[in-house]
């Protein structure tokens, strides 16, 4: 059990996956919306964090995808465990904040949960959007290696603002890709996963990739796959898909966080790591210590 795990590899990877899903976002959002033509128009290829886009952000500023995460780990950290209702507290803080975006259907949940105190909303065909798979890193990290618990985590989370199976099986599917990776995992290995889901939900088929990044979360994930399966580092990944534009920020943080999880911080450029928010960067880095000493491999090691 104890050496079946390289647990300093494991903690860097997660690290890397936290700063990769911020980094993702960051970039993402500056393209958020424009379509392909229009990226290039004005871009050619866009590979830098330079802000602005429909949210007139700050170089490096981080959207709702990572706030949300960042309201699931705290919330995680400071309650010392898992609590469905501690993260819908720290979502309705979040939202009463004026977040500079938050999604339709997170609004709706988080709303609801402020006048109803309903931490699950009903099922819901509609609510397919990426909201849920957004913000599933720091429940991946918190249940490692346990994929049980990763269901339970993952389902709980999302359910506080989307209820729908194409949903659960997103968020699902990703944690266990997280869990993969950050564990070390070659692409073979995730490559087979994402197979897994394709099989038993056809709709998330991505080759032939048709192209669209829209928020429905299997045009999302069908763009993370595939530019993910197809980058050869981070970068490239990373590129390949906010270049996709629609849903940029959101499928760039997703790409992010499987792609620094494979990668490893050393694969997270440097330029890029520069640009952000340290004070982001670092409750980033501590909090991904706490989720990892406190997660169930943690416990192996203490
Ligand atoms: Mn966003
Ligand atoms: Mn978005």
């Amino acid at each position: 059990m104890f050496n079946q795990y390289n647990l300093d590899e494991i903690r860097d990877r997660a690290r890397a996956a936290f700063i990769g899903m911020a980094i993702g976002d960051a970039l993402g959002a500056t393209v958020e919306f424009m379509t392909t033509m229009e990226i290039a128009a004005q871009y050619g290829t866009f590979r830098e964090i330079i802000g602005g886009g429909w949210l007139r952000l700050k170089p490096g500023q981080v959207t709702d995808d990572t706030e949300m995460a960042l309201c699931i780990a705290r919330a995680i950290v400071r309650n010392q465990g898992w609590s469905t209702g501690a993260i819908a507290d720290n979502f309705a803080a979040w939202l009463k904040s004026r977040p500079v975006d938050c999604g339709d259907t997170c609004r709706k949940g988080i709303r609801s949960y402020m006048l109803h105190g309903t931490l699950e909303m009903p099922p819901n065909e509609w609510d397919a959007g990426n909201g849920a798979a957004m913000r599933i890193l720091p429940a991946a990290i918190f249940s490692l290696p346990d994929e049980q618990l990763l269901q339970k985590y993952a389902i709980e989370q999302a359910h506080i603002t989307h209820n729908n199976p194409v949903s659960d099986a997103a968020c699902i599917c990703l944690g266990q890709l997280l869990h993969l990776a950050i564990c070390g995992a070659e692409k073979s290995r995730l490559r087979r996963q994402i197979d897994g889901l394709v099989a038993r939900f056809p709709t998330f088929a991505f080759d032939p990739y048709r192209g669209l990044a829209t928020g429905y979360v299997v045009d999302t994930l069908q763009t993370v796959f595939h530019w993910f399966l197809r980058g050869k580092n981070f970068e490239e990944c990373l590129v390949g898909t906010v270049n996709q534009g629609g849903d940029a920020d959101t499928t760039g943080a997703i790409c992010g966080m499987l792609a620094g999880a494979y990668y490893g911080m050393e694969g997270i450029p440097r330029r890029w790591q520069k640009k952000m928010d340290p004070k982001v960067m670092a409750e980033i880095e501590k909090l991904t210590d706490r989720l990892l000493d406190a997660c169930p491999l943690g416990g192996n090691y203490r």
